[in-house]
C-alpha cells in the first residue's frame, strides 16, 4: 500500500466498532475516538448499559447489545457499522474476563469462558471486520491484549494463555491483510485503574501499592492515557504499524527487579 498523502492524527470521520465499551478501558476508547470526530459503536452484552454508555458519549455513538465470543453477535457489531455509518475502518478488540485462578484448579467451563471471551471473540470480530474492511480498501484492528501477552504471572494460566494467542492473531492477521490494506496491531497494557484490576486484585490477594512498587512509573495508568495511545495507532499517522505489540505498561515489562 503506498503511504497516505497526508498521514494525520486525525481520527474524524473513522467508523468505529469498540467491543465491551460499557466501562474500563474500552469505554475511555469510545469516548476519545467520538470526541475526536469518529462514528463509534458501543458494545454491552446488556442492552441497558450499551445503551446508558453510548448516550454518556453522545456524538452518535450507536450502542448494540452483542456476545463477542458468539459469532452472530460479533457480526451483528460490524453490521450495525455498516448500518449506521456504511462502512467500518476500525475495530477495538477490547472486551475481556480475567481469572486468577492455581493452573491445577481451573475448570474445563472456566478455561473455555476465558479463552471464548479473550481469544475467539476477537477472532471472530476480526474476521466479520475484515471481510468488510478486506472489499472496501482497507481498516485496522486493535487487540488490547495484556503484559501478560508476553510473560506469566502464577495464578494468571488461562487468561495469560489467551493473550499470547491475542499477540499470536495479531502476528497472524498482520501478515496476511497488509497487502490488502488491513493493518492488526496490539497494544500491552500494564495495570489500568479499572473496574476489571479491582477485581484481580481483590482475587489475587494484592493492592494498589504492590503495582506501584512493581512499576517504574509508580502508579497505575488512566483508561485515557490507553485511549490516547490507540487512537494515534488507528490513525493514518500509525500507518506504517502493523503486527507489532505496544506496551502501554509504565516501564513494567522493562523492569526485570523486585
Ligand atoms: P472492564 O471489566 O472494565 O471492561 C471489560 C468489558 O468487557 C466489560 O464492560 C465487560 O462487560 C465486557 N465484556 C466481557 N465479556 C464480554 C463479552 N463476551 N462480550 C462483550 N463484552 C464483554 O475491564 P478493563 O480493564 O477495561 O479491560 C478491558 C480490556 O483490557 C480487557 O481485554 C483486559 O484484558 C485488558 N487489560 C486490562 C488491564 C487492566 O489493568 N485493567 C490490563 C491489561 C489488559
Amino acid at each position: 500500500m503506498p503511504p497516505p498523502e497526508t498521514p494525520t492524527r486525525s481520527v474524524d470521520g473513522l467508523a468505529a466498532v469498540v467491543t465491551g465499551s460499557s466501562s474500563g478501558i474500552g469505554r475511555a476508547i469510545a469516548q476519545r475516538l467520538a470526541e475526536g470526530g469518529a462514528r463509534v459503536v458501543v458494545n454491552s452484552r446488556d442492552a441497558g448499559r450499551a445503551a446508558e454508555a453510548a448516550a454518556a458519549i453522545g456524538h452518535g455513538a450507536v450502542p448494540v447489545a452483542a456476545d463477542v465470543s458468539d459469532a452472530a453477535g460479533a457480526q451483528a457489531l460490524v453490521d450495525a457499522a455498516v448500518e449506521g455509518f456504511g462502512t467500518l475502518d476500525v475495530l477495538v478488540n477490547n472486551a475481556g474476563i480475567p481469572l486468577v485462578r492455581p493452573a491445577e484448579e481451573i475448570t474445563a467451563d472456566e478455561w473455555t469462558r476465558v479463552i471464548a471471551t479473550n481469544l475467539t471473540g476477537p477472532f471472530l470480530c476480526a474476521q466479520a471486520a475484515a471481510r468488510v474492511m478486506l472489499a472496501g480498501g482497507g481498516g485496522t484492528i486493535l487487540n488490547i491484549s495484556s503484559v501478560l501477552g508476553a510473560v506469566a504471572i502464577p495464578g494468571r494460566t488461562a487468561y495469560a494463555t489467551a493473550k499470547h494467542g491475542l499477540d499470536g492473531l495479531t502476528k497472524s492477521l498482520a501478515v496476511e491483510w497488509a497487502d490488502r490494506g488491513v493493518r492488526v496491531v496490539s497494544v500491552n497494557p500494564g495495570y489500568v485503574a479499572t473496574p476489571f484490576v479491582e477485581h484481580t486484585m481483590r482475587s489475587g490477594r494484592f493492592s494498589a501499592a504492590d503495582i506501584e512498587r512493581r512499576t517504574p512509573l509508580g502508579r497505575l495508568a488512566d483508561p485515557a492515557e490507553v485511549a490516547e495511545v490507540v487512537a494515534f495507532l488507528v490513525s493514518p499517522a500509525a500507518s506504517y504499524v502493523t503486527g507489532a505489540q505496544v506496551p502501554i505498561d509504565g516501564g513494567w515489562l522493562a523492569y526485570g527487579g523486585w
